[in-house]
């Protein structure tokens, strides 16, 4: 994956420099949304050091580039897992134990685009974030009902 994300920079035309490197080799390990914060702490553990200048812009260029996600209602950090789908991606989100799943889906943003058009509104990309439970989540919750 690191080295997907590596590619899709340098086709972009964009330097591959040494902390653009460390911060995708952690968020790729990461198992949950970051904030640069723990970002910067994660790097420290290894004895690298990065201001939060750098890795603020850091996950802006990879946001930008579609490597990376910024969560609307954490604000933490993800790494894409689509890679070039066609169509905005977006999450869903378990509010109990923090699943993510991503996914994009092109009839959807065009159902969207001529909604907005209705507005003469001109949509240029969609962030979009569903919150509620997972399958597991969701079966737990309605077993304990059961019980009750
Ligand atoms: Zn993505
Ligand atoms: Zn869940
Ligand atoms: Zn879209």
């Amino acid at each position: 994956m690191v080295q997907d994300s590596i590619q899709v920079l340098q086709t972009q035309g964009y330097k591959v420099t040494k902390p653009r490197r460390q911060v995708l080799a952690i968020l790729n390990g990461a198992q949950r949304p970051l904030s640069p914060y723990d970002i910067q702490r994660l790097l420290r553990q290894q004895g690298k050091h990065l201001n939060h200048v750098t890795i603020y812009r850091i996950l802006d260029l990879f946001c930008s580039l579609n490597l990376a996600h910024k969560l609307l209602s954490t604000g933490g950090f993800v790494k894409c897992v689509l890679g070039d789908k066609e169509g905005c991606h977006r999450f869903m989100v378990c509010h109990r134990c923090g699943t993510l799943q991503e996914f994009a889906d092109e009839g959807l943003c065009q159902e969207e685009n001529e909604f907005t058009r209705n507005f003469d509104f001109h949509t240029k990309y969609h962030l979009s974030e569903s919150s509620g439970l997972c399958s597991n989540c969701y079966r737990k919750q309605h077993q304990k009902q059961g019980n009750a």
